[in-house]
């Protein structure tokens, strides 16, 4: 469906019932299409608005809400969480890559994000910011989460902070005044309602919101899709043995595990010894790289799969999943076979459909290049700096250092009071496999919300939002810059 088809569908979705909209039964059909009637809406009145409660809208709900906000958080599963929860092995990163350059390490995302790892710290879920022994010219630290207490513990943190938390909820529609997204409409089994505020964070993913409001977006396609796997029953001390023994290079970092500091908790390998094995994991796109923080579980193995079209298509998606199930089913079968310490492993986990690295990408007022995340540019509105790069060692950061985020980076083009947050910003590929990560999309959470509770509370759109209160704002929330 191109632009103009969804954004038509979505004023039919969003703004029929102010038209007033009738169709009987016998007009309600025409040819292919079947006029959906209108309806009157019940409203509830927020101050913001975070529409997805995954990896930075939970960040952006909570940081909004302790500005003072009323806020609405609309997450389609029955918990927060979202990608990170997920998809990943690891949260990628805290910190400046200061080994392979051998420079000041700096834990350069805090607030916040820090916070949900030191209460998961409390409860066993997190290995902490475990230092990479090998191959730290690609991360200097790994973070390691127990998946299901990230999800109790930011549902709690939600709670605190006093965000209405709306969860089996679908954002359905956007309500437009102009170039101000009103409302958005969402569905439950409750029913049918429109959430009005003053400001909005779009942190679907997908860019739902953003395209509901019509915003204007492509979709590049330029990743897999993946399901990953947990295993359990397995020992991870005797897969790291096994990738000694073939002399298989990979990642190695020491952290909490089951309660026990000093303990493996990230393994990779490449499988260039084992050339049989190695062609059977590129056959179902599984990556060799693990993470845990329980003694006898992975977290996770990646199967991935590459679309022919975007993954906001539904048929496409029905098939990848079905596809990306066998594989899975696969991956435990290999490690079965091959990997000592996994004669019994089995499926512990899925996710409950395939995860994205990319859908709809939403134009912001300004688009990160390559060079700014390369050169680590800085910028006189950021919100948030970061130095970590998936890509490398092949790209990173110049130094060892960081770049900015600029709050102009997060603002939708063309509307007054909307925020784009996460995996849907910046159009580069090779910076957005920076700025997708999970720790810069909670540290753009942080930012986005707090700027939309400023926003709210001065009335104001998100191109009147002066910096000063801004940087303030987040200097005291705990946020970290350069200088
Ligand atoms: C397979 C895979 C592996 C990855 N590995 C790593 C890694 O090892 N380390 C790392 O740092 N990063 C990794 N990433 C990248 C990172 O996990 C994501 O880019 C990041 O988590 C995206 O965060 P987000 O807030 O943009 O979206 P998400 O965390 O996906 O949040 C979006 C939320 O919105 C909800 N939602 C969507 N649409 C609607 C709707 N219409 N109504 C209501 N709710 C809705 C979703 O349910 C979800 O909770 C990986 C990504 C993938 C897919």
């Amino acid at each position: 469906m191109d632009r103009r088809e969804f954004s038509k569908r979505m004023l039919i979705a969003g703004t029929g019932a102010g038209l007033g909209l009738r169709a009987t039964p016998s007009q309600a059909r025409s040819g292919d299409y079947y006029e959906e009637p209108a309806r009157r809406l019940p409203i509830r009145e927020f101050d913001v608005v975070v529409a997805g409660g995954g990896t930075g809208g939970v960040v952006a709900a909570i940081a909004a809400a302790r500005q003072g906000a009323q806020t609405a958080l609309i997450e389609v599963k029955g918990y927060p969480g979202g990608t990170v929860t997920e998809g990943g092995t690891a949260l990628h990163s805290f910190y400046n890559l200061w080994k392979a350059f051998d420079v000041e390490k700096r834990q350069v995302v805090r607030g916040i994000p820090q916070e949900i790892i030191d209460r998961l710290m409390k409860v066993g879920g997190c290995s902490g910011h475990a230092e990479m022994l090998t191959a730290y010219n690609y991360d200097s630290v790994c973070t390691a989460i127990d998946t299901e207490l990230y999800k109790l513990i930011t549902f709690e943190m939600l709670a605190e902070a006093g965000v209405h938390v709306f969860v089996n909820t679908l954002l359905a529609g956007a309500i437009m005044d102009g170039q101000r997204v009103a409302g958005a409409i969402v569905e439950s089994r409750s029913g049918r309602e429109a959430f009005y505020a003053r400001s909005f964070v779009d942190c679907t993913a997908y860019g739902d919101l953003s395209a509901y409001a019509g915003a204007r977006y492509t979709e590049p396609n330029d990743y897999p899709v993946c399901n990953s796997v947990g295993i359990g029953n397995v020992d991870i001390d005797k897969y790291h043995e096994f990738i000694q023994a073939n002399k298989l290079t990979g990642q190695l970092a020491r952290g909490m595990r089951s309660g026990k500091p000093d303990q493996i908790v990230r393994a990779g390998a490449e499988w260039v010894n084992l050339p049989e094995l190695a062609q059977a994991a590129r056959n179902i796109g599984m990556a060799m790289i693990t993470t845990t923080v329980h003694d006898n579980y992975l977290m996770f193995l990646k199967c991935n799969l590459k679309l022919p079209v975007s993954p906001t298509d539904r048929d496409a998606v029905a098939k990848a999943e079905l596809e990306i199930r066998r594989r899975m089913a696969q991956a435990v079968e290999l490690f079965r076979q091959h990997v000592p310490g996994c004669e019994k492993a089995f499926m512990a986990r899925t996710s409950p459909k395939l995860c994205i690295r990319r859908g709809r990408l939403i134009e912001c007022d300004y688009d990160i290049p390559l060079a700014d995340v390369l050169e680590g540019r800085h910028f006189d509105d950021e919100i948030m700096v970061y130095g970590f790069h998936d890509s490398a060692p092949r790209l990173q950061i110049k130094n060892g250092g960081t770049y900015g985020i600029p709050y102009r980076a997060l603002c939708v083009k063309g509307i007054e009071n909307l925020y784009a947050c996460g995996m849907m910003i910046t159009s580069n590929h090779d910076a957005h496999m920076s700025t997708r990560n999970t720790v810069s999309c909670m540290g753009q959470g942080q930012g986005a919300g707090t700027a939309a509770a400023l926003c709210a509370a001065r009335k104001c759109g998100t191109r009147d939002l002066p910096y000063g209160p801004l940087r303030d704002a987040l200097n005291r929330s705990g946020v970290y810059f350069e200088s």
